[in-house]
């Protein structure tokens, strides 16, 4: 087997290899991979979602995609990555998507709120990842070839980590990424269900459960946080050598418990600015990639204070 074409792990030295999205697209590109251009009044970037909690209410997708599943939205090209990769068609999974970054040019527009994704990827579970996709027939799990590449990666990090008898059933849950174009996600009672996760480079992952219960692993998020286990996590995930991390969404009584857990570790101090407070994450991390790999932040002068779910500069 050839060896895996590896980037060099992320440290906080890293030189960051994000660039901005430079590819101006047409309008028959937008037409072809944005599922909202015609919502859009034919623009290629959506409008930001409204801010405040009231207004947030308004917040709706078109009437098309409003919609429980988005599988439909799959290209003939998706479709058969995803046949392929869960049959073990395409050998070593890392190698092919580590071979693929890049080769498709640009997969994330507009910005992760009004944004939409090309040549989305689908993030498959296998025998190797110890990958858990939370809703498979919802069709959220499509994220940019950095984006599946990272939790590939991560995925393959448990599986080494957590060895042993009562850690077989340790997994990455894999929550809403973005569906397979990207774009507006519909949630419960008609309205958007995300203000993000529109262009594949936001993922809602959940807690690491280690020592799972052999008959019964959870499937859905919890809000049990074990702090050795995570806090390990959390390291891989901002060392991966895939995608910068722009920023990790998790409630504030979370992050107090890790930053007593990690309050002697060198890296709790260059991480702690980009794990930041947000309403609504008790049960999971919501983590922001940049278009490359590199350090956190992505780029020089980045203010993770400044980044929120709706989001207009990202
Ligand atoms: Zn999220």
């Amino acid at each position: 087997m050839n060896p895996l074409p590896m980037f060099p792990p992320c440290s906080p030295e890293s030189p960051t290899l994000d660039r901005p999205t430079t590819f101006e697209p047409s309008h028959y590109f937008c037409e072809k991979w944005n599922p909202d251009f015609t919502f859009n009044g034919r623009k290629c970037c959506s409008l930001p979602p409204l801010r405040g909690k009231r207004k947030r209410k308004l917040n709706r997708c078109s009437p098309q995609r409003t919609k429980k599943t988005y599988c439909e939205e799959m290209t003939q090209e998706q479709k058969e990555y995803s046949d392929a990769a869960s049959k073990g068609k395409l050998g070593d999974l890392l190698y092919f998507l580590t071979e693929k970054i890049g080769q498709s040019g640009d997969q994330a527009y507009c910005t992760v709120n009004t944004g939409f994704l090309a040549h989305g990827r689908q993030i498959i579970s296998t025998q190797e990842n110890r990958l858990f996709i939370r809703s498979p027939d919802r069709c959220l799990n499509f994220g940019t070839d950095a984006m599946a590449a990272m939790l590939e990666w991560l995925g393959r990090e448990i599986k080494i980590h957590f060895t042993g008898v009562q850690n077989i059933n340790v997994r990455l849950m894999i929550g809403d990424v973005a569906a397979p174009r990207g774009g507006c996600l519909y949630g419960r009672s008609g309205r958007r269900g995300h203000s993000s996760h529109t262009s594949g480079q936001d993922a809602d992952i959940g807690f690491i459960l280690p020592k799972t219960n052999l008959h019964y692993p959870p499937t859905q998020f919890t809000r049990r946080l074990d702090l050795e286990a995570n806090w390990w996590f959390l390291k891989k995930v901002f060392s991966n050598p895939y995608a910068c991390i722009k920023i990790i969404f998790l409630d504030r009584h979370h992050i107090h418990l890790l930053a007593q857990y990690a309050r002697n570790d060198p890296d709790w101090n260059t991480y702690r600015r980009f794990i930041r407070h947000m309403p609504g994450h008790q049960n999971h991390f919501h983590i922001r990639i940049g278009n490359g790999p590199g350090s956190p932040g992505c780029s020089p002068g980045f203010r993770p204070e400044l980044e929120s779910e709706d989001n207009a500069d990202s």
